[in-house]
């Protein structure tokens, strides 16, 4: 069954095009992990699937829904997709626990109660329970990480995007949030991830995505990417990164 289709999507800022004629099916519980040099339009198309930008070409179908400018679809498709990001984007004035209740309370509109018995729930499945109550400031770049894993959790999206989520933590830190995020794809989930992380990739993706200047270059298992990529760009940028 098919989650997420994209088909001949094209984003523009001004002028300059971002995704050009993109097409990707991604299939329920199928782990995806896009790749590509920096400007390649890594972010720009997963921030299209949750409606973060519009794309002004094309189709995107989220869940059965299709992405419009219509705030009611917006809504649908984002409370159906989860998202990680590079900087955490936790709320530094809140502790732990009330950044993780906020979404269920506010756009679920559960308890109090019963926002923070989810909350417990999932920060004890990235194992951060004990950090509960302390502010984002306090944790390490790795544990902040995990926490924002925790929160997009507690809305018990069927699919959850992650963009660079470890590019911006100390090399020590990165295998910590790669565990979890491994722990995740072994659950079923849904996972687009957008990563550098090959080692992460090989052992957690059903398929590879390379990108460069807009485009899908190349697709495929990781297991045949890796070993005889179809193009130049993509073994050029396989050279570099490893
Ligand atoms: P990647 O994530 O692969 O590094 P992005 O998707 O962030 O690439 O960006 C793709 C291209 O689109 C880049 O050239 C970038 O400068 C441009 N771009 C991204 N966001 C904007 C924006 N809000 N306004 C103008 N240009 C943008
Ligand atoms: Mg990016």
């Amino acid at each position: 069954m098919t989650i997420i289709s994209m088909r001949d999507v094209s984003k523009f800022f001004g002028d300059f095009q971002a995704l050009k004629d993109v097409s990707l099916d991604v299939a329920l519980g199928e782990r995806v992990v896009i790749c590509g040099p920096s400007g390649s339009g890594k972010s720009t198309l997963i921030r299209c699937i949750n409606g973060l930008e519009a794309h002004e070409v094309g189709d995107i179908v989220v869940d059965g829904t299709t992405l419009t400018a219509d705030p009611a679809n917006l809504e649908k498709v984002r409370s159906n997709v989860g998202m990680v990001f590079q900087q955490f984007n936790l709320f530094p004035h809140l502790t732990v626990l009330d950044n993780l209740c906020l979404g269920p309370r506010r756009v679920l509109g559960l308890t109090q109660i019963q926002a923070r018995e989810r909350a417990m729930t999932y920060l004890e499945r990235v194992q951060i329970s004990e950090q509960a109550d302390k502010f984002p400031r306090q944790l390490s770049g790795g544990q902040q990480q995990r926490v924002a894993i925790a929160r997009s959790l507690c809305m018990e999206p069927r699919i959850l995007l992650f963009d660079e989520p470890t590019s911006a933590l100390d090399p020590e830190m990165i295998a910590e949030v790669l565990d979890v995020m491994t722990e995740l794809a072994s659950s079923g989930m849904t996972m687009i991830v957008v990563t550098h992380e090959m080692g992460f990739a090989r052992r957690v993706a059903d398929r590879m995505v390379f990108m460069d200047k807009g485009e899908i270059v190349e697709v495929g298992a990781p297991q045949d990417v890796f070993n005889a990529p179809k193009s130049k760009r993509f073994e050029k940028f396989i050279k570099q990164i490893l």
